[in-house]
C-alpha cells in the first residue's frame, strides 16, 4: 500500500523572519524520509530517520538549535512508538547529543525498560556509543540572543500565545507500505525552563501515542496543559469515532476548554486519514499526499 508520512516542526508564534527556515525544514525532511518509506523502510525507522533530519537542523527546537534552560544550559527530551506492538522508548533531560530519538529507540530496542531520565539516560548514551558533543555543538547564536533577553525578563510567560518562538519542537508520524504506524517527537522543551523540566513531548500519550488499530499522534505546545489531558492518545481515541481531521480538532477543543491548553497535533489515522489542528497562532506541518505531492504549511486557520 501507499505509505503516508506527517511531520510538524512546533506550533506557538513562528516570527516571520523564521517561516521560510521552518518551511525548508521540514520539507527537506519528509522528502527525504518519504523516498526511503516509499522504498520499503519501516514506520519506525522513517519517523526517527524524519526526526535525525530535524535534530540536525538549527532551525528548531529540538537537538542543534534547542532552548536553553534556566541554567543556560540544554536539556533534550524524546520519544518513539511502534504501533504494532505498542513498544516505545522515551528519554529525559539528556544533554550534548544530536539525536536523543535515536536514544530513545535504543531504550526501546536494547533495554528492559522504557523510559529513562538525567544522569542514567546520560551514561546509557555513552554506553550505547553516541558521540558526546562539546555543549556549543548544540548551541545557536539566536538561541544565545533570546536566553539573554527573556533571562531576567519578568514579563516573559512560557505560555503566552503570541510569545515569539524562534524555534520549535518537531514531531513525525509514519504508515509504511504494510499499513504499520509509528510517531516519534523530539525537544529541547520550553525556554528559560528549570533545570530537570519534562515536558509532555516524551511522556507516552501526552506528547506521542502509536497503536495500528486505531491511529497514531505527535502533538507540540505548551507542555504542562498537553500532559493533562494526554492529548496524543486522546486524540487516538477520537479516531475511532470520527474523521480523521475531526479527531485532531476535538482534541485541540479539549485541550482548550478543559484546562485553557495551547497546542498543535498531527497523526494518521488506522485507514491511512492525516489529521493537523492547533489553537497556536501558528504551527508548521508538511504531509505527502497520495500522489505523492508534498504539502506544508505554516499557518491554517484554527
Ligand atoms: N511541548 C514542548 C514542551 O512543553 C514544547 C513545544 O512543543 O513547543 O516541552
Amino acid at each position: 500500500m501507499k505509505p503516508k508520512l506527517i511531520v510538524h516542526g512546533g506550533a506557538w508564534n513562528i516570527p516571520d523572519e523564521q517561516v521560510a527556515a521552518h518551511l525548508n525544514g521540514i520539507e527537506h525532511s519528509i522528502t527525504k524520509t518519504f523516498e526511503a518509506l516509499e522504498k520499503g523502510l519501516s514506520a519506525l525507522d522513517a519517523v526517527e530517520l524524519a526526526i535525525n533530519h530535524l535534530e540536525l537542523d538549527p532551525t528548531y527546537d529540538a537537538g542543534k538549535g534547542a532552548f536553553l534552560n534556566k541554567a543556560g544550559e540544554i536539556e533534550l527530551d524524546a520519544i518513539i512508538m511502534d504501533g504494532l506492538s505498542l513498544n516505545f522508548g522515551a528519554v529525559a533531560c539528556v544533554q550534548n547529543i544530536f539525536h536523543p530519538v535515536s536514544l530513545a529507540r535504543q531504550v526501546m530496542d536494547n533495554t528492559e525498560h522504557a523510559f529513562l531520565a538525567g544522569k542514567g539516560a546520560q551514561q546509557f548514551a555513552i554506553d550505547q556509543g553516541f558521540e558526546i558533543l562539546d555543549p556549543k555543538q548544540l548551541l545557536t547564536e539566536r538561541e544565545l540572543v533570546f536566553f539573554d533577553k527573556i533571562k531576567e525578563d519578568p514579563e516573559f510567560m512560557t505560555h503566552h500565545p503570541f510569545r515569539d518562538s524562534p524555534s520549535d519542537t518537531v514531531g513525525a508520524v509514519a504508515m509504511d507500505i504494510n499499513g504499520n504506524l509509528a510517531v516519534a517527537t523530539s525537544t529541547g522543551g520550553t525556554p528559560r525552563k528549570l533545570p530537570g523540566r519534562v515536558g509532555d513531548s516524551p511522556i507516552i500519550g501526552a506528547g506521542a501515542y502509536a497503536d495500528n488499530s486505531i491511529g497514531a499522534a505527535s502533538t507540540t505546545g505548551w507542555g504542562e496543559s498537553i500532559m493533562k489531558v494526554l492529548l496524543a492518545k486522546t486524540v487516538c481515541d477520537l479516531f475511532e469515532h470520527n474523521s480523521a481531521g475531526d479527531a485532531a480538532r476535538i482534541g485541540i477543543a479539549k485541550l482548550q476548554q478543559k484546562v485553557g491548553g495551547l497546542g498543535g497535533v498531527i497523526g494518521i489515522n488506522s485507514n491511512g486519514e492525516y489529521a493537523y489542528a492547533h489553537n497556536t497562532p501558528r504551527m508548521a506541518f508538511a504531509y505527502v499526499t497520495s500522489s505523492g505531492q508534498v504539502i506544508s504549511k505554516i499557518k491554517i486557520t484554527p
